[in-house]
């Protein structure tokens, strides 16, 4: 199956990084909607316009539908819509380690790992640069890069955002952080973060579907949901797989993550200390299970 990015015509694809660029100017590429002119400063991702990128390389570590035999060609943006107080990047999301780079650069980059056999481009925390992805993207394309895009994201996106990515990225992987706007605020700092959320990811799979995966275990197109489990419930996990399974589809491919360790300020939070039981993990397996979610964990 060929990418969506092929058969966008060159006019459309020019429209979508205009409507895309346009946001930069007044900023709601994600649920802060911080609404400022990134030409000028940055917002509360620590974005400014230009990309920042932390690091690129053919990753073995992603799931195995992403890996294959050639790995997952990741880049690592710098900064973050959110504020995870237990983050395991906390370096590259919350203190901008990077380097700056140019739309050319990294489309240079995106053909470089194509060339050394990665399955797919991986945007790792892509939000905030989306417009300057985007470009990036059509000028790869231009180079001769046919392989899919992973969105790889937080999952506090706004929905207008992952609407102008309709017919450009194939498979989208958001986490869904919490099941409710609380504890979005206590442990990430925004607002909303279970409405913003919802809807990004039920735009998503609108677009793209339940995962699909070729006849050589790759994933081609389709929504990849990861939801890491936290102690003491922070996670609200179950309201988490009840949305999945009763709004999206049980066959969504849902990764539950129990690789819980604390990191970061975690150690101002006395319930984030620890990381998970087994019987913690167990009871959610059980629950995707009653729910009919059958796939990814
Ligand atoms: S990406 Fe989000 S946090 Fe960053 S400036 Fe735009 S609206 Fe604000």
């Amino acid at each position: 199956m060929e990418p969506s990015y092929l058969s966008l015509s060159e006019t459309d694809f020019k429209s979508r990084v205009e409507k895309l660029w346009d946001k930069l100017t007044s900023c709601d590429l994600c649920g802060n909607q911080c609404n400022i002119n990134r030409f000028e400063k940055k917002g509360s991702c620590n974005a400014g316009f230009r990309m920042e990128v932390s690091s690129s390389f053919p990753h073995y570590g992603e799931e195995r539908v992403l890996v294959g035999s050639g790995g997952s060609g990741t880049i690592f943006l710098s900064n973050c819509t959110c504020k995870c107080v237990y983050c395991q990047n906390w370096t590259i999301s919350q203190t901008g380690e990077g380097k700056e780079a140019s739309e050319e650069e990294v489309a240079i980059t995106m053909l470089f790992l194509q060339k050394i056999g990665c399955h797919n481009i991986n945007w790792v925390s892509p939000t905030h640069y989306t417009p300057q992805l985007v470009k990036s993207l059509m000028i790869a394309k231009e180079g001769g890069l046919k392989i899919p895009i992973v969105y790889n994201t937080g999952g506090y996106d706004s929905e207008d955002t992952i609407k102008l990515l309709d017919g450009i990225v194939d498979i989208y992987m958001p986490d869904i952080k919490y099941g409710s706007n609380e504890n979005g605020l206590k442990y990430s700092k925004v607002n909303d973060y279970w409405d913003v959320s919802r809807k990004a990811v039920k735009e998503m799979h609108t677009q793209v579907g339940d995962l699909k995966i070729n006849n050589y275990g790759i994933a081609e197109k389709g929504l990849l949901i990861r939801h890491l489990v936290l102690p003491n419930d922070i996670a609200e996990s179950e309201k988490v797989l009840e949305f999945i399974a009763n709004r999206l589809s049980t066959d969504s491919y849902v990764n539950i993550m129990d690789q819980y360790r604390p990191c970061f300020n975690a150690s101002e939070y006395e319930e984030l200390l620890r990381p998970i039981t087994r019987r913690e993990y167990i009871k959610l397996i059980d629950k995707a299970e009653v729910l009919g979610l059958h796939r990814g964990f």
